[in-house]
């Protein structure tokens, strides 16, 4: 999923200070789920603004909602009767909610109330960590299923820097060595013999270096 945090009350207040009247959005997928975008969270934010604008003697009127998916134009179109009332959104969802609000929306202000983090797992109650960079051409076959891009800090491809110690990353003790995880599953696997197998330079055009990225799934289009 998604992870995301969301950004400091503070920041969030200076991107709307000027407005009298809110709608803040939350996401009931990927952000419920980590806890960062749900309608928890836009029932927190929404009463932490108001209550701002309160002490600074300044009128402010939020409105909540949170839809299924940001992400989807369909679903956000259910925010037209809210948006109507509002002169700004403050979005917590992830960049691509953002995104597609601000389409939709094209005469309002939307803002993010989120800091979109990267693609990852709950590890335990209140920690996520990352396990997938979006490289666009997966390599997990060759590796026992866990990503050097993502797990290893300087995205080696064909084995560990040498810095490691107990099994830890020399870039940060506290998180697991990708290789030293990599050699660990391939070794249970019986597949060590992969480790052999040099990857050639990796073709990173399908990852961000190639520009925005998108799928034509033409045999979809109706
Ligand atoms: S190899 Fe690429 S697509 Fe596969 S998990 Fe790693 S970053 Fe994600
Ligand atoms: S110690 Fe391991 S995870 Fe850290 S940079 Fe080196 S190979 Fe990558």
């Amino acid at each position: 999923m998604i992870v995301g945090e969301r950004k400091p009350l503070a920041e969030i207040w200076q991107m709307v200070s000027q407005h009298q009247r809110l709608l803040v959005v939350g996401c009931g997928t990927c952000v419920t789920v980590c806890l960062a975008g749900g309608e928890k969270e836009v029932g927190i934010l929404a009463s932490s603004l108001e209550l701002i604008a309160l002490r600074q003697n300044q009128n402010l009127k939020v409105v909540e909602k949170t839809i299924i998916r940001q992400c989807e134009k369909e679903m956000v179109r259910e925010l037209e009767a809210e948006a109507r009332e509002v002169e700004a959104i403050v979005s917590l969802g992830c960049g691509a909610g953002v995104q597609t609000i601000a389409e939709i929306f094209a005469g309002l202000p939307v803002y993010p109330g989120l800091n979109t983090s990267f693609i990852g797992i709950p590890e335990e109650q209140g920690v996520w960590s990352e396990r997938c960079a979006a490289c666009g051409n997966c390599i997990l076959d060759r590796t026992g299923g866990i990503c050097p891009i993502a797990r290893c800090s300087k995205s080696l491809l064909n084995g560990p820097c040498g810095g490691s110690q107990n099994g830890k990353c020399e870039i940060d003790p506290t998180i697991d060595c990708g290789w030293q995880l990599i050699y660990d599953r391939l070794k249970t696997l019986g597949q060590l013999n992969k480790l052999e197998e040099i990857l050639p330079p990796k073709d990173w055009s399908t990852n961000r270096d190639g520009g925005p990225r998108r799928i034509d799934r033409g045999d979809l289009r109706l």
